[in-house]
């Protein structure tokens, strides 16, 4: 017992003198130096990509967040990097994953509500500081055009800034203007070796809304952005290893409403009541599971972010084992000619 006193009586005068010690300016200059040493290796070092197609959960959440980020996913080959919409919060996440923003591809974009849009220039000046080379073309459903003009006049003034700021020659003002490209469902594009198919997607009123299939060396992802399961989902997931569905816990939010209407908040609860119609319930997302020979269901854009493990149970009710959650920061490799998927978790 008198052992166990004087212990605690050394650790408590060792945390003291620490503490003291962190408040002297030259250990304060020393630690940071040694910090900013670690950070700046870790800057210069290149992210190993593995061989194959890998999945980032940049933004898992909906705008019922709970601390998550909003809708982002990011598709990484050893020669390719697409994001796939670029919500609140989502930025801070590529850069916690350190992905090579400067070799950025471009741009998708499923549709126009806020929570997939919110941060589009954040990565174009991420990627245009960093290094990027070519200006990000940013690609979606009809109307893409009216956001990237918006955005390129809402930053002009920023440009102008910085680029006077740092000078031409370090940051190209060409390379600071986002271009745009409208795509079609059923669409399709070639970058070597990678193929991204546009497919309808059944969020309405918001018309035309996109999901994409990601085709690369044997391997595939489907990314749905917002919208209900149906045909076109049953369809373009045939054969596909991996799928990033949008999902909404019907219990969940049914309850929410209630509660919001018992509480007499009907404004409230009626905006619950709302989103239900449009976007896809857990339920519909196991039957799908069950139905179709897609090797993995993943829900992101949760409706909403569990608060706690109560309610993550809830969203896996009666789910078969190849269907699972993603958090921020979780991602997904997919070994080339393979049938393997790694699940690496933050
Ligand atoms: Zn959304
Ligand atoms: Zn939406």
């Amino acid at each position: 017992m008198k052992k166990l006193l004087l212990l605690i009586m050394g650790l408590a005068v060792l945390a003291l003198a620490a503490r003291f010690l962190s408040t002297v300016p030259a250990i304060q200059d020393r630690l940071v130096a040694r910090g900013t040493a670690t950070l700046a290796q870790q800057a210069a070092t290149p992210l190993p990509i593995p061989d194959g197609l890998n999945i980032y959960v940049c933004g898992s959440a909906s705008p019922l967040g709970m601390g998550q980020a909003q809708a982002c996913i990011a598709v990484v080959t050893p020669e390719h990097f697409y994001l796939i919409d670029s919500g609140a919060g989502s930025t801070e996440n590529l850069g916690r994953l350190r992905l090579p923003m400067a070799r950025l591809d471009g741009l998708l974009l499923t549709h126009f509500h806020s929570d997939h849009i919110s941060e589009i220039y954040e990565v174009n000046l991420g990627s245009w500081v960093g290094g990027r080379e070519q200006p990000i073309t940013v690609m979606g459903p009809q109307g893409v055009g009216e956001i990237v003009d918006g955005i390129n006049a809402t930053y002009n003034l920023d440009r102008i800034y910085r680029v006077g700021h740092h000078g031409a020659d370090l940051l190209a003002p060409e390379l600071g203007v986002l271009q745009h490209q409208s795509l079609a469902a059923g669409q399709t594009i070639e970058d070597g070796e990678l193929r991204i198919t546009a497919y309808a997607a059944e969020h309405p009123p918001i018309e035309p809304a996109l999901g994409y299939r990601i085709d690369y060396r044997g391997r595939s992802v489907v990314v749905s952005g917002d919208g209900n399961v149906n045909a076109v989902t049953r369809q373009i997931v045939d054969g596909a290893d991996l799928l990033l569905h949008d999902a909404l816990s019907l219990p969940f939010v049914t309850t929410l409403s209630k509660s919001l209407a018992d509480a007499g908040q009907t404004r409230q609860a009626q905006i619950v009541t709302d989103v239900i119609d449009y976007h896809a319930s857990t339920e519909s997302l196991v039957a799908l599971a069950n139905e179709t020979n897609v090797g993995m269901v993943a829900f992101y854009h949760l409706v909403p972010v569990p608060p706690n493990a109560i309610v993550a149970d809830m969203f896996l009710r009666g789910a078969p084992d190849k269907v699972t959650m993603t958090e921020d920061l979780m991602w997904f490799e997919l070994p080339a000619d393979s049938k393997d998927i790694v699940i690496h978790k933050p």
